[in-house]
């Protein structure tokens, strides 16, 4: 049958990819679309190329951009290592479920560790960088100490693989601590910031039965995403082929991401691809180009009105009791308090912007066909030409007034000398 021959054969080329990585102890596992010696892999569903340039910063827990990925995709990402023995068992689990990471490297982890990188790269694994040190208080460091430790985290990386051009130009600021000098740097070096979509919370003293329980629920709640472990830690280890099993199982697909190069083009995207939740404003532009620009400035909200402020009295306002000096308590039971429960009085409104009140003048008089004059005051009609026959004062002659607008305010108007004059 040609499906035992083609299974042989995979059995044969796993063989020899065993063959081929022994003196590093890696089941080969190269991209292909049956995973070898385990036909229920998970694997990966495909290759993802981004510019890093394009999208420089990443991850829904701090930032509006996450990866472009449809819904039940997952991208894993490792930090920290690479630290034996369990970076190493991290690898075999991967390879045995055929799914391609990303691991951002510790530049100290790989001068010490250097074969613990070049196995990451063998199992065909993206290589971002995570700092030098990893100190933990990056966003309060000196922008130099900022720059070295990115600098010398790539350098140590791109060291222990003997090639620059196989570390991606992706970086995670250690512990998150991000910072605009650093996020400015980055920049400046065409490397993409990744944050994550959800931790695994797997640096804490928690059980890896916790590690897998927050993870998948937490992907569970945001449907797709990058998820955040650490490929030195114990818990991680133990708790990976249950995650990995419970994602195949809940029919979760594996994206493997990896940069544009000269050779390789990004991958085709449209710009709301890369929101978890694409902003509605940008959906209600879309549909109704029309609207005018109606920004909301601030993402604080303003408490909603509530019965209970109401000055309501049976229907008809109390009248002002001048003999008081404090006010009174507010009537409270109106007919209206049984139909509404108490949540009806805890509305929030969006805060917005204070321009969208106020058109400005000139765009205002351009809108209703009137062509705004600056005139100087030399130049104007007398004040007798402005008055008809019948002795009333013509508006159109005089300045106008747009609908629901303010004058503009004359001295604005006025040449500098004019000002001065008055
Ligand atoms: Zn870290």
């Amino acid at each position: 049958m040609s499906g035992d021959r083609i299974g042989s054969r995979a059995l044969r080329a796993a063989a020899l990819g065993l063959g081929l990585w022994a003196t590093t102890g890696i089941a080969a596992a190269h991209a292909t679309t049956a995973c070898p010696g385990n036909p229920n892999a998970l694997g990966t569903s495909r290759t993802l190329v981004v510019d890093p340039t394009e999208h420089p910063r990443i991850g829904t827990m701090q930032y509006r951009e996450t990866l472009p990925l449809k819904d039940h995709e997952v991208v894993l990402t490792f930090d920290d290592g690479p630290l034996p023995p369990h970076s190493n068992q991290v690898l075999q689990i991967l390879a045995s479920e055929c799914v391609k990471a990303t691991f951002f490297i510790i530049g100290r982890m790989a001068h010490q560790f250097p074969e613990g990188v070049r196995r990451v790269r063998a199992g065909g694994h993206t290589i971002g960088t995570h700092s030098e040190d990893h100190p933990l208080h990056f966003n309060k460091m000196s922008p130099e100490r900022i720059r070295q430790q990115i600098d010398d985290g790539i350098k140590h990386t791109a060291e222990a693989l003997g090639d620059p051009s196989a570390v991606a130009p992706f970086f995670r600021v250690p512990g998150l601590r991000r910072g605009e000098v650093m996020e400015d740097y980055l920049v400046s070096k065409g490397i993409q910031h990744w944050s994550a979509d959800f931790p695994a919370d797997d640096w804490l003293h928690i059980s890896s039965d916790q590690v897998y329980s927050r993870a998948i629920s937490r992907i569970e709640a945001k449907g797709r995403g990058i998820l955040l472990l650490h490929d030195i830690q114990a818990r991680t280890v133990a708790a990976l082929p249950r995650i990995l099993q419970t994602l195949k199982a809940r029919g979760y697909r594996i994206v493997h991401v990896v940069p544009a190069t000269p050779d390789r083009p990004k991958t085709p995207t449209e710009p709301r691809e890369w929101y978890l939740h694409p902003p509605a404003a940008s959906v209600a532009m879309a549909h109704w180009p029309r609207v005018p620009q109606f920004l909301f400035v601030s993402t604080g909200t303003l408490p909603g009105p509530a019965l209970s402020d109401s000055d309501l009295h049976g229907g008809k306002l109390p009248a002002p009791d001048r003999s008081r000096t404090t006010s009174e308590p507010l009537q409270t039971a109106t007919p209206f308090h049984a139909a509404l429960n108490a949540d009806n009085n805890q509305l929030a409104l969006p805060v917005p912007a204070e321009n969208i009140f106020a058109r400005p003048e000139k765009s205002a008089a351009l809108s209703y066909g009137v062509s705004p004059v600056v005139m100087p005051v030399s130049q104007r009609p007398a004040a007798s030409r402005l008055r008809d026959p019948h002795g009333g004062v013509r508006a159109e002659n005089g300045p106008r007034l747009i609908p629901g607008s303010q004058p503009i305010a004359q001295p604005n108007l006025l040449a500098p000398s004019t000002v001065i004059q008055r």
